[in-house]
């Protein structure tokens, strides 16, 4: 489920990276947004941790190495006093002053002593205490009289460098050097021998190893993961405290000069092993040595790489989930956002019946959805009120039509529709060359009905008559109030000898009419002209006359028939 969640966010956020132009959105606005807030402060403060924690741990390791220098030299301090005053014992022995006496030729001994009998002194002596790697006895002239090795490294040249003591100095230690015999760096103190006079008969050299001095330093400082170090003047190295290093390997001039004019200060660089270290020097009182205490940088910062690592993962996670809040808080907004445009291109495309969905949202957006569809509500029954009125107007403008060409009475068309329904049937009889016939009818002697009976009871007779012509013609015919008691009636392509036919119906249909106005049945009887169209007829009045004339004939022949015009008259 988790990793299902993780590749849709992965993917989720490989596409939005695809859209370039979707930065623009408030979704990626969101996201850039929520990534920064929580990218630069946690940069600010890892940084300001990460500064202050190793300030505090260069100011502690500095510390550190301090307290180990100054742990060193102390000890190299009292071993060379102690030595010294151990080697004081020795120069007070009697063989040793006898045999120096001797060959000073100042002082004659009972039992003459010979170098051979010191020799073997020197040698018991070395045998008893081996911290000694050589004993001999040398005379104020440096001349070698007694060791306890066969040979003695000593030279005339190395001898040289020996001090012409007197009665009133104490001893002295020469600077370690590599003793090729003794293949290990050496380190020597010099003590003079004094007479029972108290005058200088020669001196006691003592050689020690150095190395010894390594198991003073390394004990004390096991609690510390720190090296020391001590550099010959030319930075060569004499002793390391816990590696094991080729005595005599040098520093580089310019590495060892730093430290050695900044004692104290803690320094960044490769020790002998091309190790990275960090470490501080401390000069040696008594002798030219350089102490130099160090550390693994490695070592020193674990804890701080670990913080490191562990911030950085931490950064990790906290983008991760401020990634994922931000990619659901964009959607959670852009959604409605989108549905409401979606929403509104329909509204714009005139479709209203579309419903948001996510009204139930307790926030501004639910509000806006809610908002919304009480719009498109209001938009749709506007709709609906705006529909229903061009419904109501569409069948007023209907009857507004039906009633421009109508008669109001009868209900028959009018004089004006008349007119063009004939034009009509003139271009149609003039294209297809099939004639049509009109039946002009009028009432007789309607205005005695209507004297006698009333205006609303000829109305009613007019209504009537109307009501039978209607029903008497075909649909594809057409019926009209010409005026008064007159009606015309159309028949489409119909002669006029088809016309008589019709013509005789309608008046036996109207012979008896019965009148509701006045309760009783009245006999009604009607004059007919009839009329076939002609080519020669050019417009509705020319046809109209023809039938008039056929009506009035009619009339003139006793009314109650129908007169037909002849076309040739
Ligand atoms: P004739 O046989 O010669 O046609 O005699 P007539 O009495 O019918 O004479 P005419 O056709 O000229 O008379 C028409 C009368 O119709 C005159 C008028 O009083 C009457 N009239 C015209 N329009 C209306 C109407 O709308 N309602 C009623 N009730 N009478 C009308
Ligand atoms: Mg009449």
């Amino acid at each position: 489920m988790f990793w299902d969640n993780l590749i849709k966010h992965i993917n989720g956020f490989y596409s939005f990276l695809k859209q370039g132009t979707s930065l623009k959105s408030i979704k990626s606005k969101i996201f850039i947004f929520a990534l920064l807030a929580t990218l630069i402060p946690s940069v600010i403060l890892g940084l300001l941790s990460y500064r202050q924690s190793e300030d505090s741990i260069r100011d502690n390791l500095q510390r550190e190495l301090r307290t180990l220098a100054n742990h060193a030299n102390s000890e190299l301090d009292s071993w060379i006093k102690q030595n010294t005053l151990d080697a004081n014992s020795l120069t007070t022995s009697r063989i040793m002053i006898d045999v120096l006496s001797d060959a000073a030729n100042l002082q004659q001994t009972a039992i003459a002593k010979t170098p051979g009998m010191l020799s073997d002194y020197l040698r018991s002596v070395h045998e008893k205490l081996d911290t000694f790697l050589e004993l001999t006895v040398i005379d104020t002239n440096q001349n070698i009289i007694s060791s306890s090795s066969e040979t003695s490294f000593l030279k005339k040249s190395f001898l040289n460098r020996f001090i012409s003591l007197d009665e009133t100095q104490q001893s002295y230690i020469l600077p370690p050097f590599w003793n090729e015999k003794f293949n290990t760096i050496a380190v020597s103190i010099a003590l003079p021998v004094l007479s029972y006079e108290n005058y200088i008969l020669g001196q006691l050299v003592l050689t020690y190893d150095f190395q010894i001095i390594k198991q003073k330093l390394v004990d004390p400082i096991q609690a510390s993961r720190g090296e020391i170090l001590m550099l010959d003047t030319n930075g060569g190295l004499l002793l390391a405290s816990h590696t094991e290093i080729d005595p005599m390997i040098q520093l580089s001039p310019t590495l060892y000069k730093l430290l050695l004019d900044n004692p104290g200060e803690l320094y960044n660089f490769k020790d002998f092993s091309q190790e990275q270290v960090i470490g501080l020097a401390q000069k040696v009182k008594k002798l030219p040595i350089l102490i130099v205490a160090e550390r693994k940088y490695h070592e020193v910062f674990a804890a701080r790489i670990a913080q490191r690592n562990l911030f950085l993962t931490l950064v990790c996670i906290s983008i991760f989930i401020v990634a994922t809040i931000a990619l659901y808080l964009g959607r959670s907004i852009v959604m409605p956002l989108q549905r409401l445009i979606n929403a509104t291109d329909q509204i714009v495309k005139g479709n209203l019946d579309i419903p948001i969905t996510s009204v139930k949202q307790k926030d501004e957006l639910g509000k806006l959805a809610q908002m919304f569809n009480q719009m498109t509500d209001k938009l749709r029954q506007s709709q609906d009120e705006t529909s229903t009125a061009n419904e109501e107007l569409k069948l007023k403008n209907q009857l507004l039509e039906k009633l421009c060409v109508t008669d109001s009475l009868t209900g028959l068309y009018n004089r004006s529709k008349l007119n063009h329904i004939i034009s009509d049937e003139l271009s149609r009889s003039h294209r297809n060359k099939r004639p049509f016939t009109v039946l002009m009818i009028d009432i007789d002697y309607f205005k005695e009905l209507n004297d006698s009976l009333g205006h609303i009871a000829g109305d009613e007779v007019l209504t009537t008559v109307s009501k039978t012509l209607s029903q008497s013609i075909r649909t594809i015919d057409f019926a009209a109030r010409y005026g008064g008691d007159e009606f015309i009636i159309v028949l489409t392509e119909t002669t006029a000898k088809e016309a008589m036919i019709t013509a005789d119906r309608i008046r036996s249909q109207v012979s008896g009419i019965f009148c509701k106005v006045i309760n009783q049945s009245i006999k009604v009887t009607l004059s007919i002209g009839i009329a076939q169209s002609e080519l020669k007829d050019t417009s509705p009045i020319d046809l109209i006359n023809r039938a008039d004339n056929a009506l009035y004939k009619a009339k003139q022949a006793g009314r109650d028939q129908a007169h037909l015009v002849s076309n040739n008259s």
